[in-house]
């Protein structure tokens, strides 16, 4: 007797809309399960799913799993999804985050890091702006090891008028930087050098040689944009 109340129970559930809480009418079944179609926005969806990759909640679970140092084939291997779920899922959620406003006359720290990917021969720079007050990214570039991608960063961060910008002793910083506004005293770049630290503990991708590398770039960039404004 209780198994049928708890089955009534389900169908009403089942009965409104997921995305938009309207009505629903029976929409067919796959594999023995109950496919719904809501008659205001008529989108479809299931009771209950067997392939956890159509969950609602499996992108909010990837992002926390991603930010805490976990590796695609572990985010699977966690979740039950495959691989190429992962994967996918990561570049659309990347797509929909935007960069973040950037005020005007504020001290920026700039820093570039040393990364490689599919093999140790391929260099590629992690180059970001952050912040020193908040210290909140304000941009970021992937590129080759070159002062074009050091002065993409660069341009972003003068042409919000910043006040001063502190930079390490790389020779290729006052080439693109005015002498007025360039810092590269002994202590100045601290707060960025430990977030380089922070970023090699929590990207699984960046924080050793021989495994867990990344293989692309689309994700590395993907992957960076979920950590810093996700
Ligand atoms: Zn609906």
């Amino acid at each position: 007797m209780k198994e049928n109340i708890y089955k009534c129970y389900t169908i009403v559930g089942g009965n409104t809309c997921k995305h938009c809480n309207g009505t629903c009418i029976k929409h067919g079944k796959v594999n023995n399960c109950q496919r719904y179609k809501c008659k205001s926005c008529s989108k479809t969806f299931m009771s209950h799913y067997k392939n956890n990759g159509c969950l609602p909640q499996i992108n909010t679970s990837i992002v926390q799993l991603l930010k805490e140092g976990c590796g695609i084939r572990s985010i699977g291997r966690l979740l039950s999804i495959s691989n190429t779920t992962v994967l996918k899922r990561i570049i659309l959620i990347a797509k929909k985050i935007s960069k973040p406003v950037i005020s005007f006359n504020k001290t920026y720290e700039v820093d570039e890091m040393r990364t490689f990917y599919k093999s140790k021969t391929r260099l590629l720079w992690i180059v970001y702006a952050l912040r020193s007050d908040t210290k909140q990214i304000a941009d970021f570039v992937v590129g080759r090891r070159t002062i074009k991608t050091l002065k993409r960063v660069i341009d972003t961060v003068l042409l919000s008028g910043a006040e001063k910008i502190c930079t390490d002793k790389l020779h290729l910083y006052k080439y693109i930087i005015p002498e007025n506004i360039h810092q590269s005293k002994r202590y100045s770049t601290n707060n960025i050098e430990r977030k380089n630290l922070t970023l090699r503990t929590y990207l699984k991708r960046l924080s050793r040689r021989t495994i867990c590398f990344t293989k692309s770039v689309a994700v590395l960039i993907a992957c960076l944009k979920i950590y810093f404004w996700n």
